[in-house]
């Protein structure tokens, strides 16, 4: 077989890893180092098969639209801040998203809890899973605005098709009585199809004020909170507690 034919095969297939090698110059000697013609085809499948992983990962992570990068190796459980690592530790290993558990941080600004939200969906990422991260304003705004130009549908199947959801800063402003509607239509659609991770600066008690109505409030919390692990952070904002270290340490030195 020719080379062009080959080529355009190969094109065909969209094996392109494998294309991209054999029009390597160097490429005839490497293969002809394998002894077994097994082995060598084993070889070209594993290199396109690596190459489709990145692709869908570097895919997987562009949709998760993370703000920002933030992984858990970077979280420094000494800080001050009243979280357990082993409980979110326990959490590295996916099975909360295999079981569509859902996770709750909840705590004043500046705690972390982004952070750890950013960190549990970028390992979901590298694990296979598909993510979003959105925050609830923004959440609110397009479900509206599909509301409006009759997509409302699709965009609350679209949310669904996740595996993981990550919604960031509930608790912001309030919900009038259709945005209180489709928070619950988003949490309802997901209860026990796929994993959500919330944030919020608001205690539970608290909800009754930020939806339209109780009733919506309850079904919300319910859905949410049947299988969930809940994280109630407590402390100082990351960077104020940055200043009062180097208030405290400022202080050792003048004594
Ligand atoms: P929140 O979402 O609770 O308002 P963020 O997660 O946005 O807080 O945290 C604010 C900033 O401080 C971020 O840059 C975050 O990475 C950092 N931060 C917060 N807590 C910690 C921590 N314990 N270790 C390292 N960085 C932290
Ligand atoms: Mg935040």
């Amino acid at each position: 077989m020719d080379w062009d034919t080959l080529n355009t095969d190969l094109k065909r297939l969209k094996l392109r890893r494998i294309r991209e090698l054999l029009s390597q110059e160097a490429i005839g000697e490497a293969l002809s180092s394998f002894e077994d013609p097994i082995e060598m085809v084993g070889y070209l499948i594993g290199e396109e098969v690596s190459a489709r992983d990145e692709t869908q990962r570097e895919k997987r992570l562009k949709g998760a639209r993370f703000p920002v990068e933030k992984t858990l190796d970077e979280f420094d459980f000494g800080a001050g801040v009243s979280i357990c690592e082993e409980a979110i530790r326990s959490l590295e290993n996916m099975e909360f998203l295999a079981n569509r558990e859902n996770v709750v941080f909840l705590g004043p600004p500046g705690i972390g809890k982004t952070h750890l939200a950013i960190g549990l969906g970028t390992i979901a990422v590298e694990t296979g899973y598909s993510v979003r991260f959105i925050t609830a304003g923004r959440l609110i705004d397009a479900l509206y605005a599909s509301l409006a130009d009759g997509t409302f549908k699709r965009e609350l199947k679209r949310l669904a098709g996740f595996d993981l959801l990550v919604i960031d800063e509930l608790g912001f402003l309030s919900l009038d009585r259709t945005a209180s509607d489709h928070f619950f239509q988003v949490i309802n659609a997901a209860y026990e199809r796929q994993s959500v991770i919330l944030t919020t600066n608001r205690p539970f008690q608290e909800w009754a004020a930020l939806f339209d109505d109780a009733i919506t409030v309850s079904a919300i919390l319910d859905r949410l909170l049947h299988r969930a692990h809940i994280f109630n952070m407590k402390g100082e904002s990351y960077r104020l507690r940055g200043h009062a270290t180097a208030t405290s340490e400022e202080v050792k030195h003048l004594a």
